[in-house]
């Protein structure tokens, strides 16, 4: 890949000498290299286990990640988060915990059960209801999509009750064992891009604009002050 996203501050990093490292290792080879080219033409052979261990170093807020990924046969496929646990981004303080955990859980094992993510995708996306829009009396998550209806747009709104029935796979599925649908990694992971678009759309673009508009009676008040300050002096 030529580019990486900062997953510590969504910084978007271009590949270089200065952002990433990659190790490759198997049973009895081990190299390093600063270059971005396929472990052949570094003069490493393609074993079955093949592994590269990639370090990504932000320049903007200094954090590396940490990703290991499989190239030989065997392990062909693999991504493993190490640091952080998955390519979930990192909210900042004014989302509440128990929302970016539900999130961040889904992101973790995604790959290892898409199902249980949906599962969490859905609880998470309840959660955002409840706090963000202060729905707080309709008990279940199709009423809750109903109650904000006029505040959210229309195809928003389509996408809300379909996260909530596909969560519902996931979430009811020990009733009827023969009646299991499965849901694949990319469609669980299509639910976690919309919590993130959400969480932009609603708790990041509300921080923003509060910080915007406090910055803006802020310089009001201080030029208020200043003419209160000559009309004063005038007298
Ligand atoms: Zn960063």
């Amino acid at each position: 890949m030529a580019g990486y996203t900062c997953p510590f501050c969504q910084h978007a990093i271009a590949n270089s000498s200065e952002t990433l490292t990659t190790y490759s290792f198997d049973f009895s080879q081990y190299m390093s290299s600063h270059q971005i080219h396929s472990p052949a033409s570094r003069g490493i052979t393609v074993t079955p286990y093949l592994i590269h261990v990639e370090f990504h170093k932000c320049p903007n807020c200094e954090k590396q990640s940490i990703i290991v990924k499989g190239v030989g046969s065997e392990v062909e496929g693999i991504t493993s988060w190490i640091h952080p646990v998955s390519s979930s981004k990192q909210y900042p303080s004014y989302v509440p915990e128990q929302i970016k955990q539900d999130y961040e859980e889904a992101y973790a094992i995604l790959n290892l059960s898409p199902k249980a993510s949906a599962t969490l995708s859905r609880r998470c996306l309840q959660g955002m209801i409840r706090d963000f829009w202060e729905v707080h009396d309709k008990g279940n998550l199709c009423s809750e999509i109903d109650a904000i209806a006029d505040k959210v747009s229309p195809s928003a709104r389509r996408a809300l009750d379909a996260t909530r029935k596909i969560g519902n796979i996931g979430a009811h599925m020990e009733q009827d064992v023969d009646k299991i649908i499965d849901i694949d990694p990319s469609e669980a992971e299509t639910l976690l891009k919309l919590i993130e678009h959400l969480m932009q759309e609603w708790y990041i673009n509300r921080h923003d604009s509060d910080m915007l508009l406090d910055e803006i009676i802020s310089i009001s008040s201080a030029k208020e002050a200043m003419k209160k300050d000559l009309s004063q002096k005038a007298e």
